[in-house]
């Protein structure tokens, strides 16, 4: 089957990626393993790209790292993958220390956000090409090949070349290219980011469903909150080369440990306020008007000055100020279109957030503390 033409959308909609049928599942074995990093370092000059990072994944899970530009995620994959030694602390893969071990000899498979096909080689000869480099018998490499593009849904551009490749097919390849190796670690690199948004969110739905039933421990990069929640068993958020909280998608939004992480993870992100020597947050959608809370809940009532209102279609933005004790302090609040009271811009309501739904963080440390009388 030869396609001629075909657009990234609707690729992915017609070739969805598929598990290795169960003859080949006999053939290829997964390994799963472990990684662990214990009070890993890395320093550029007198820039600590990572500085004391400690992580233990579970065997089989999708792990996140998220965080913003600079933060030190690339940095760390690449300590996993071997391409960067560290300064201090150690890299275990399956319980063992890799440190002195190279990337090949690591059992891992790393995909870059810039990741590059050999131009003047096929689809396949770009898959097979880590076989060869592995001495792997001849005769198995197509069968091998075939699989790790089936898996992907591009069994059919085999003879192609990058160039007559969409950009979505071309990411594809370079999975099935990391993948034909049979890593028993999956690290990847903002592997999605060169797609377009419709099909970035395809193929992340793609890419979690083909590992949770591969079940490879994967490793994944991105400064995307929204692709960190939709994807990650847990996120590890990073900041200024640490951990600032490791957690499940549900943890870090509703619980975060700190004020940093409240804030990065969430559209928009949480309103902070401040307080004596404290930072109060609640998140845009506990800030409701009077009418649609919770019968019986215990209540913070404050004036909202709407400002300006977005109107998002499922959601309206009010951005305004609060009054009375909050007196100017800019905050957000979200109306889901079931929350039908009419808002005006340029007038005052009063607003309420349900006490439980209150954090409390240090202005200083920023680190999460517990309820303070208001
Ligand atoms: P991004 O999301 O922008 O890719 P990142 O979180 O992956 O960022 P890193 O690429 O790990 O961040 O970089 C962490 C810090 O280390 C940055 O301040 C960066 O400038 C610095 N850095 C990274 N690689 C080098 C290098 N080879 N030489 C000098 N500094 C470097």
């Amino acid at each position: 089957m030869q396609k001629t033409q075909s657009s990234d959308a609707k690729d992915f909609k017609t070739s969805p990626i598929s598990v290795p049928s169960a003859p080949l599942r006999c053939v290829f074995s997964f390994y799963m393993a472990t990684v662990e990093l214990r009070e890993l370092k890395k320093s550029y000059g007198n820039i600590a790209a990572v500085n004391g990072v400690d992580l233990l994944t579970r065997d089989g899970e999708f792990l996140v790292l998220l965080g913003p530009s600079g933060c030190g995620k690339t940095t760390l994959l690449r300590m996993i993958a071997g391409f960067e030694t560290p300064n201090a602390g150690e890299v275990l893969i399956g319980g063992e220390v890799v440190n002195e071990l190279p990337p090949r000899a690591r059992k891992i498979a790393m995909v870059f956000q810039s990741y590059a096909l050999y131009p003047h080689m096929t689809v396949f000869k770009n898959i097979a090409f880590p076989l060869k480099a592995q001495r792997v018998n001849k005769a198995a490499i197509p069968q091998k090949v075939e699989w790790a593009a089936g898996l992907f849904g591009i069994g059919h551009l085999l003879g192609r070349k990058p160039r007559e490749l969409s950009g979505g097919e071309r990411q594809r390849v370079a999975l099935a290219r990391a993948l034909v190796r049979e890593p028993s670690v999956f690290l990847l690199d903002e592997p999605l980011s060169n797609l377009d948004a419709q099909l970035r969110a395809s193929a992340r739905d793609e890419l979690q469903q083909f590992q949770r039933r591969i079940g490879t421990t994967t490793i994944y990069v991105t400064h995307d909150q929204v692709e960190a929640m939709g994807l990650g068993d847990r996120i590890v958020v990073m900041r200024g080369g640490t951990v600032r909280q490791i957690g499940t998608p549900k943890e870090i939004y509703h619980e975060p440990a700190d004020s940093f992480v409240a804030r990065f993870v969430g559209s928009p992100p949480m309103n902070l306020v401040q307080r004596d020597g404290y930072l109060l947050g609640f998140r845009p959608e506990h800030f409701l008007p009077k009418g649609v809370q919770n019968d019986g809940a215990q209540m913070l009532g404050v004036p909202f000055l709407v400002a300006r209102i977005e109107y998002l279609g499922a959601d309206r933005l009010l951005y305004g100020t609060l009054g009375g004790s909050f007196e100017g302090q800019k905050v957000i609040a979200r109306l889901p279109s079931t929350v039908t009271v009419n808002i005006e811009p340029q007038t005052s309501y009063d607003f309420f957030v349900e006490q439980k739904e209150l954090k409390f963080f240090d202005s200083t440390t920023e680190l999460r503390i517990s309820s303070r009388p208001l």
